[in-house]
């Protein structure tokens, strides 16, 4: 067991628990609300299958009940109802009939007869045995560990908002397994599997994963005079994967004390980072108030690649729990989950979430500021070469992202992938440089911070915003026409990046010959060539193109994703017959010669390129003050 609790909390969860006993519903402000009580069998975990049983309390008649659908923090209709098997009703015993609603079909309606005030309802969660398409409704088990999201896990009434209804939920885990959840336990557990949680609203259960495995390692990361506890545990494929060197740890405590400085308050009682550590998972992080689910290759922690390429990731999701947690676009903060979320804010939700992650990344040593420096220099090299910026603004990109986050790879430059991340790094950056300018260096995004995410201190709390509420936070930092500016970064369409941020922070963007370390290391094994900045083509070593960039040489010369490239001037396609044709191709009037396959059709493609291989990077600019490095200088 890696809870750590403490002791006050133990104390009145079991006595919450207690009372629930003999109560069906709770009043809140003269309102009767129902509690229902949700047990979870995931001793069948290897197998990916997961049973979960619900008491609910209910009256003779209609019984609505939703599946979650809209998932905080993914930003879409995500709810993995696909997967939502062995659905089953029953009333006193007797079987219930039940019919999925025409118009939803997350929403089902159950005749509960009369005299009944309680619905058993049962269902299995089959899961995915693959990572795609991706977050919470993507594979989240293996052999060996497990990452639980009670939303896959559970019905709700209709009627009620997630607030207003409390689940008391317990859990069995397969033999010996170990667990970490922000959640407190109310009780010592029946037997070694098993475990009690304290009631929480719906809204709380469904912000609270469970990690568990065999392998599964807690790590605190505050000494007991720092406020509220905050721990990583981290769930391996292997036991090996957990033997990090003490770095590591460092690192994530250097994080957790730079975010504390930087906004000067904390909006949980306790926090934990859950760490998945596997190959075969969906990869990516997922904010929550008190925890996240971040989830990484098996060795990122013991190999000096895997350290540099998740150094990025539990910082963002970490100063998720202030901004997007505590601090949420009005409009995303919505009463259930089943009604759609308006995504126009993203910009500031995860924008500046990149920013601040990407910066704390830098001040607690997780990456170096060469490194940092590396990674804007190719968001901006990227977002300075997409040629989807000629029909679509950033704005859109946020507007648009509920219907298309799940896009494919093919045709991501021209349709623009979700840009609000990457191109609001540049943009923050940009308003920093322009507070640290107006102010003469007194004032900086930090202020910002510590106004708007900062005091008091205290649990879980949701704080809306609008638009108007960002410009005038910013105003009372520094003086400036902040509308007008935020107006023209979001509908702008270029030509090209807005790079004034960087070049303002003292740094220039320059290409050359040679792949920057942190390119190197987002693939060590070479499994894609990034030809983007040369001609404008993306493809795997298998050849096949993943993607090409509308308006470049590769896509005028008629290369297009899908497309696979067999040979390069003659001999059989690798990325390194690729590297040392287009080298070669510098000094020699011929064009590229490429064999093409395409449906089963072969053709030979000429590309007439003689620039050499292009890579970005951030160089010096000694005429102006070198913000960058102070930016991202620990505090
Ligand atoms: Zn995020």
């Amino acid at each position: 067991m890696v809870l750590r609790r403490r002791a006050e909390t133990y104390g009145v969860g079991k006595i919450f628990v207690l009372a629930l006993v003999f109560l069906s519903s709770l009043s809140i402000f003269g309102q009767n609300t129902p509690v229902v009580t949700l047990s979870v069998d995931a001793s069948e975990a290897p197998r990916k299958i997961f049973h979960a049983q619900m008491q609910i309390p209910a009256k003779p008649g209609t019984l609505t009940l939703y599946y979650p659908k809209w998932i905080p923090g993914e930003h879409g209709p995500t709810g993995t109802i696909t997967d939502l098997t062995g659905l089953k009703f029953s009333a006193s015993g007797k079987p219930l009939r039940w019919r999925r609603d025409l118009l939803d079909g997350y929403t089902f309606h159950v005749e509960v007869p009369e005299g009944e005030t309680e619905v058993t309802a049962t269902l299995d969660y089959a899961s995915p045995t693959s990572p795609d398409p991706g977050y919470s409704s993507a594979m989240a088990a293996t052999e060996k560990l497990y990452i639980l999201n009670w939303n896959t896990l559970l019905l709700y009434p209709a009627g009620y908002t997630t607030d207003q209804l409390t689940y008391s939920a317990s859990l069995r885990l397969p033999a010996g397994w170990k667990f970490g959840t922000s959640l407190h336990v109310s009780g010592p557990a029946s037997n070694n599997n098993d475990i009690h949680f304290a009631p929480v609203s719906l809204t709380t259960l469904v912000d609270g994963p469970v990690l568990t495995g065999e392998f599964l390692k807690a790590v605190a990361l505050t000494a007991a005079s720092e406020g509220p506890p905050v721990e990583i545990d981290v769930a391996a494929d292997s036991a090996a994967a957990l033997d990090a060197p003490p770095e590591v740890w460092e690192h994530y405590r250097n994080l957790v004390q730079q975010a504390g400085i930087l906004f000067g308050a904390q909006h949980y009682t306790g926090y934990h980072f859950l760490l998945t550590l596997s190959d075969h998972v969906a990869h990516f992080g997922l904010e929550h108030h008190e925890s996240n689910d971040s989830r990484v290759d098996e060795r990122a922690l013991i190999t000096e690649s895997g350290r540099k390429r998740s150094a990025g990731l539990l910082p963002h999701e970490y100063v998720h729990s202030w901004n997007g947690k505590y601090r949420r676009p009005a409009d995303l903060a919505t009463p259930d989950f089943e009604q759609p979320m308006q995504t126009d804010l993203l910009w500031v939700y995860e924008g500046l979430t990149s920013y601040l992650g990407d910066m704390l990344a830098a001040r607690s040593g997780g990456r170096t500021p060469a490194s940092a420096r590396d990674e804007l220099a190719n968001m901006a090299a990227d977002l300075d070469h997409r040629s989807g910026r000629v029909w679509r603004n950033l704005q859109d990109t946020a507007d648009g992202v509920p219907t298309m986050q799940m896009a494919p790879r093919a045709w991501e430059d021209y349709r623009r992938p979700v840009d609000y991340y990457d191109e609001d790094v540049l943009n923050w950056l940009s308003v920093d440089v322009i507070i640290r300018q107006q102010t003469k260096g007194k004032r900086s995004l930090d202020d910002f911070c510590k106004l708007f995410y900062g005091e008091p201190s205290g649990p879980p709390i949701v704080k809306t915003y609008s638009f108007d509420d960002v410009l005038n936070t910013l105003d009372q930092v520094a003086r400036y026409d902040w509308r007008a500016f935020w107006t023209e970064r979001l509908t702008n369409h270029g030509p090209g990046a807005p790079l004034g941020g960087v070049e303002a922070s003292g740094w220039k963007l320059v290409y050359d010959e040679y792949s920057s370390e942190s390119d190197r290391t987002q693939d060590p094994e070479e499994r894609t060539v990034d030809a983007h900045y040369s001609v404008g083509l993306f493809f795997g070593m298998d050849g096949v193109i993943r993607d090409t960039v509308e308006g470049m040489i590769a896509a005028k010369s008629g290369l297009g994703p899908g497309m696979k490239i067999i040979a390069v001037n003659g001999r059989r396609f690798s990325p390194q017959v690729w590297h040392d044709a287009i080298r070669a191709a510098k000094t020699s009037p011929a064009p590229l010669e490429l064999i093409v396959e395409n449906t089963d059709y072969f053709r030979i493609v000429k590309l007439d390129y003689h620039g050499g291989e292009q890579y970005p990077h951030l160089v010096r600019d000694g005429s102006k003050p070198d913000l960058l490095t102070e930016i991202y200088r620990a505090k």
